[in-house]
Order: C-alpha cells, then sequence, then structure tokens
C-alpha cells in the first residue's frame, strides 16, 4: 500500500450538467494493487494508515491520467504538414506515412516513438487508429504492453480510394481483424476497435464485414472518421447514393454505443439525433480541425442534441500529444463562435480530457477520475520553478484557476511523472 499526498483536482460530477470541479489540497490516496481504497485529508489517511510509506506530490497538481480518444500512430512523423485540406494532406503527407508501415521494422520504431509520446504527455488510456498492417498493429500492442498503456486498436481497413498498397478485401480484412482480435483483446490492458478508416475508403461489403468482426468480439469498440470536411462529406455522399454520412455506417449496424466517431464538423440535425439515440460518441479534435482548416466543431448542437464528447489529439493532423494543448484549442474554437460557442471553464475541459473520454471509451469504472475504487491512473503536473506556467501557478487565487493556467500555458515538459495502475511510467 502507498499513501499519495498532494493537491489533486478532478472531475467525478460532470460540469457540463451542473457539476463542479472536485479539488482536495492537502489529500492522501490510499493505493493497493493499483486501485484506489482510500481518499481523505492527507491527516485522516495518515492517522489511519501509519506505517505505509508516502510519496510526496505536493507543490504540484494531480489529475487523472488522460484519455485521448482519437490519435493515429504511424503519423507521428508526419505531424507538422502545415498549409492543406483534408483530402490533400492525406494524400501528401499521412498516406505515405500509412504505407511505410508496410516495413515491420519500421513500424516497430515509430510504435515506441507513439507509446513515449503519448505517456510523456501524461496519457494514460487511448483510442488508437492502428495501421493498414497486421505486422504493424502487432508493434504497436506490444509497444503498449511494455510500457502498460490502456490502449484500445486495430486494423485499419478500407478497399478503395487510397493508395493501391494500403487497400485490403473484404475477406482479407476480416480474417486479419479477427486473428489480432485473438492476439490483443483483453490481453494485458490492450482491447480491440474495430477500424475502417472511413467511408469514403469502405465498400459496402467491407463495412459489413466491420460488423461481423465487431460481434465476434465482445467488448470491443468501433472507430472511424466523420463528417469531417466539406468536400469529403460531398465525396461520401455521391458514393453512397446520397445517404449522410451517419447512415453510411449505421445501416451496417455499426454505430451504438461502443461507437466513437472522430470529428462531426459538419453533422446534420438528423445525424446528431441519430448518435444520440445510438449512444454513440464523438471525438473532438481541436487542432487538427483547426490546422487542416476543416472548421469550428459545433459543441453546443451535440450538447442540446445528448451526444456524448470528448477530445482527441488526431497526431498526425492535430498538432502534438498534449491534451492540454487540445483542452485550450477546444475553448479557442468554442470562444470563436460568436451565437452557438460554448464558454468553457477549466472544470469543463479537465472532464473532456479525462471522465468524458472514459466514458466513450466504456472505461469509466476504471479511470477517469481517482475517487475510491478506480484504478490510480495520474499524473503531476510541476512546472519548472521560475517558468512562465510556474509564475502563473503561484499568482493563481485558487486551484481551478492554476488548473486554467496549466490548460493555457502548460506542455509535456510540466508533466513530471506518470502512473498507470498505481505503478509509475516517467519521471
Ligand atoms: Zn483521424
Amino acid at each position: 500500500m502507498t499513501i499519495f499526498r498532494g493537491t489533486f483536482l478532478d472531475t467525478p460530477d460532470n460540469p457540463f450538467t451542473g457539476g463542479d470541479l472536485r479539488v482536495d489540497t492537502d489529500a492522501g490516496v490510499l493505493v493497493t494493487d493499483g486501485t484506489i481504497v482510500a481518499r481523505g485529508t492527507f491527516a485522516d489517511v495518515r492517522r489511519a494508515h501509519p506505517a505505509e510509506p508516502v510519496v510526496d506530490l505536493t507543490g504540484g497538481l494531480v489529475l487523472p491520467g488522460f484519455v485521448d480518444t482519437h490519435v493515429h500512430f504511424p503519423q507521428i512523423r508526419a505531424v507538422g504538414g502545415l498549409g492543406l485540406p483534408l483530402l490533400e494532406w492525406l494524400d501528401k503527407y499521412a498516406l505515405p506515412e500509412e504505407a511505410r508501415m508496410a516495413d515491420a521494422s519500421y513500424a516497430a520504431g515509430v510504435a515506441a516513438e507513439f507509446v513515449r509520446g503519448l505517456a510523456a504527455a501524461g496519457t494514460t488510456s487511448a483510442l488508437v487508429f492502428g495501421a493498414h498492417y497486421a505486422d504493424a498493429v502487432d508493434a504497436l500492442f506490444t509497444a503498449s504492453s511494455e510500457v502498460g498503456l490502456r490502449v484500445t486498436s486495430g486494423l485499419v481497413v478500407s478497399d478503395r480510394l487510397l493508395r493501391p498498397e494500403l487497400h485490403t478485401t473484404p475477406s482479407r480484412a476480416y480474417d486479419e481483424s479477427l486473428a489480432l482480435a485473438r492476439r490483443w483483446h483483453g490481453v494485458g490492458r490492450n482491447r480491440y476497435a474495430v477500424t475502417p478508416r472511413f467511408s469514403l475508403s469502405c465498400t459496402d461489403e467491407l463495412l459489413a464485414v466491420c460488423h461481423d468482426v465487431l460481434e465476434e468480439v465482445p467488448g470491443a469498440l468501433f472507430t472511424s472518421h466523420l463528417n469531417e470536411n466539406e468536400a469529403e462529406i460531398a465525396a461520401v455522399s455521391e458514393l453512397f447514393g446520397g445517404c449522410d454520412y451517419v447512415t453510411t455506417y449505421d445501416r451496417h449496424g455499426l454505430v451504438d454505443r461502443r461507437s466513437v466517431l472522430a470529428h462531426n464538423v459538419h453533422p446534420t440535425d438528423v445525424e446528431l439525433k441519430l448518435l444520440a439515440n445510438a449512444g454513440a460518441s464523438v471525438a473532438h479534435c481541436p487542432t487538427s480541425n483547426a490546422a487542416l482548416g476543416s472548421g469550428l466543431f459545433p459543441l453546443t448542437r451535440h450538447l442540446q442534441h445528448g451526444v456524448r464528447v470528448a477530445l482527441g489529439s488526431d497526431v498526425g493532423a492535430g498538432t502534438g500529444f498534449s491534451l492540454l494543448k487540445e483542452g485550450l484549442q477546444a475553448y479557442f474554437a468554442q470562444q470563436l463562435q460568436a451565437e452557438d460557442g460554448h464558454p468553457l471553464s477549466a472544470a469543463h475541459l479537465l472532464h473532456l480530457v479525462t471522465t468524458a473520454g472514459a466514458d466513450a471509451l466504456g472505461l469509466s469504472s476504471e479511470v477517469g477520475d481517482l475517487s475510491v475504487g478506480k484504478r490510480f491512473d495520474a499524473q503531476l503536473l510541476r512546472p519548472a520553478e521560475g517558468s512562465p506556467l510556474a509564475v502563473s501557478i503561484a499568482h493563481a487565487d485558487d486551484p481551478e484557476e492554476a488548473l486554467a493556467r496549466t490548460f493555457t500555458l502548460g506542455t509535456p515538459a510540466d508533466v513530471r511523472a506518470v502512473w498507470i495502475n498505481g505503478d509509475l511510467l516517467h519521471t
């Protein structure tokens, strides 16, 4: 057993429905075998457990580990390809990297960089877009297993309109996906996600096979892209006989509580209703939306319809692994919508990158906040002395203001330590 002592901030009560940020200064959190078994003032927890070792985290902020609901492992070497809209960006920057994943040793190198990048940014759980090659997906799960990250991922499948070397067939996609799921789903902290790239690059036959795989792997998730860019949406509509983007997945039984769909920058009300009724989640990726000029995310409309929303970094169209930066950019995107923007407080931002992500990924019973009964997935943010963030926090009136300043100025360099399941990862 270990007692962690520090200032803990988390959002067990949803700020979008009236909950407040939970702030416990000089608290004690008692962890046994990775699970939080007691929480209170440090003095009380210490008195009840006088013999247990104490890890002193005072002088910083302890937050839950972040949950990234949309990030592409093959694309980290493509970050920073600026100046193009989605479809041109894919051709020039993303798909060449995706094709290099055919080389298993190249993929293993990228997988190691990717997992390190996530953990260093304070991300402890992620829904990861895998690669088009099964060996590369094996490399990702191998790398995540070594670090202990909670990774949900799978084989990315497409059978048209990308580069020919990235195309599969429905029967090959079925066989390779199930073989990967058998090797990795439920092994350690890994889970499988059925992952068609987007309906633009998938025939109905392939999407039907995606449904078959999803049904054969209990506990698997479904993830893909949705309504990201206007040219993309028009092309999808033409390919599918004028039907809306959500329906291209829904008519194959791919839209329900297991579904996490990235972007949805340009939804119709009919689509929002369908997503809400199905209980599907949307991964909002604000730096990607800005970098590719995709548009401003209509958060208020999602909330009004009752669609679940969390945040994703969308590396490599996104600009890095830090969900602090995604939180700040989500805030900017709402501020820029004069009429319809939803003002976001620091509590909203923390919720979006922790509890909302855990909910989207079906991990709410395990992670997302630091309540008794949850796993100790946590991070210590403690900026270097004299840095702008340290100065700013020193002059904050209260911990909520300190959290707002952390979203504004914080980077992975300020993440001093990360724990997953109580184990220290990175200092
Ligand atoms: Zn993406």
